[in-house]
């Protein structure tokens, strides 16, 4: 029976897997990744702030993907709980420490390993759910008791995260300052999203320092590259994607570490290695573009394991963006189709829950952000 190998169960993985186990019942699907949870990470700007967020020890968070796959015979799926650490493309295998190290076998290789943030913060799935609920509690307690908190850049998750620890903690004496090596947050976005976001997070105390980046960080001390020194007890950095890539050969990689892919989301340099996500060598790394990627993907990997050609183009445009500004009525700003998004229509669509309710339906592949099952 050929063998699918999965590398990353998360928004792509999990449903590239279920996809490929209905399409092709002659192959045998093996999924690797270090936990049984999927983290609902969209949410993370809230839960980092604060425990309790959606309910109680934030459970919602984590919602375990294996039950999904109980619907296939054994001798068709496995999981092992696992990181991969060593890829060798000529050979087709993949060293994966588990309980062990163990070396697979594969035909096919699909990587969805995806991204993690600086500084390992708990943005994105930390290896085990443990480790990831440990460190969001870390950094609760941390937020709780700092004064001052400096948080370096101004992308969605930055402006999302402050959002949330001014709001929490409005109006209790704690300096929170947002640095922004732009212009303004959200440089992705129009200038009168722009300027709403500012607006909002100052209404909220913030103080946000634009055309400003930490150029040095000791002691607690931050140097910032407009002259200025915070003595800051928490910085957190929002800045910056890491691929998940460390096991992967170099020649495989482009300048920012991500999977060569082609415009079929297949590697350059081995036909029989595929990647989705924000693993992927792409422009735009969101939920949103993920499953525009894993419908190309899929599709292709399904075709030409039939024997067929590839059958669809993956094109990387600008998706809509909303971004919640501390959860209050009608706070946050967006960009849908070149038009700013009204602060209530954020609050109502992502504001209130950061579609908290979609994280088990997601795990269970009866839900993809933006796409069809
Ligand atoms: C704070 C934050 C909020 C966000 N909010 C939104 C939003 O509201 N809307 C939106 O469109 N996008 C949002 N995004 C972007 C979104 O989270 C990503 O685009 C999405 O997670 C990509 O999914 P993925 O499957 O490619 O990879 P990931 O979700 O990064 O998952 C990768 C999986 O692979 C596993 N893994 C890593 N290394 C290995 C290895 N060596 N071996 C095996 N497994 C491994 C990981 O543990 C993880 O389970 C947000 C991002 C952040 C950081």
């Amino acid at each position: 029976m050929p063998e699918i190998l999965i590398l990353g169960a998360s928004y792509t993985g999990i449903p590239a897997a279920h996809r490929f186990l209905r399409a092709l019942p002659d192959h045998k699907v093996t999924l690797v990744n270090p936990s049984t949870d999927l983290y609902w990470n969209p949410a993370a700007p809230r839960a980092i702030a604060k425990d309790h967020a959606f309910s109680e020890n934030n459970d919602g968070l984590f919602e375990p993907f294996l039950p999904a796959f109980d619907a296939y015979p054994k001798e068709r799926f496995e999981f092992i709980q696992g990181t991969a650490t060593a890829l060798d493309p000529v050979a087709k295998t993949v060293t994966v420490l588990a309980d062990r190290e163990i070396v697979l076998n594969y035909d096919h290789l699909v990587i969805t390993t995806g991204a993690r943030t600086i500084g390992d913060t708990p943005f994105k799935q930390l290896g085990t759910t443990e480790e990831t609920r440990k460190a969001l509690a870390e950094y609760q307690q941390k937020i709780q008791a700092a004064k001052t908190i400096v948080l370096s850049g101004a992308g969605p998750t930055g402006v999302e995260t402050t959002g949330e620890i001014a709001t929490l903690f409005k109006g209790q004496g704690k300096k929170i300052y947002l640095l922004d090596p732009s212009e303004g947050p959200l440089p992705m976005l129009k200038e009168s999203v722009r300027e709403e976001a500012r607006k909002q997070l100052e209404s909220l105390g913030v103080t946000v320092l634009m055309k400003t980046s930490v150029t040095k960080e000791a002691d607690g001390k931050l140097e910032l590259s407009n002259g200025q020194v915070i003595e800051a007890d928490l910085h957190i950095p929002t800045y910056g994607l890491i691929p998940n890539t460390k096991f992967v050969p170099k020649e495989m990689l482009d300048n920012t570490r991500s999977v060569k892919v082609d415009k079929h989301m297949r590697s350059i340099e081995y036909p029989n290695i595929w990647a989705a996500g924000d693993v992927a060598s792409v422009k735009i790394k969101s939920l949103l573009s993920a499953t525009p990627m894993l419908d190309a993907m899929t599709a292709n990997f399904i075709s030409v394991a039939q024997g067929g050609e590839v059958v669809k183009e993956y094109k990387d445009d600008m998706t809509p963006m909303v971004v919640p500004i501390g959860g209050g009525f009608a706070m946050g700003t967006g960009q849908m189709f070149g038009w700013r998004v009204l602060g209530l229509l954020v609050w109502l669509v992502k504001g209130r829950s950061y579609f908290i309710g979609k994280a088990k339906s997601t795990a269970l592949a009866k839900e993809i952000t933006g796409g069809k099952v």
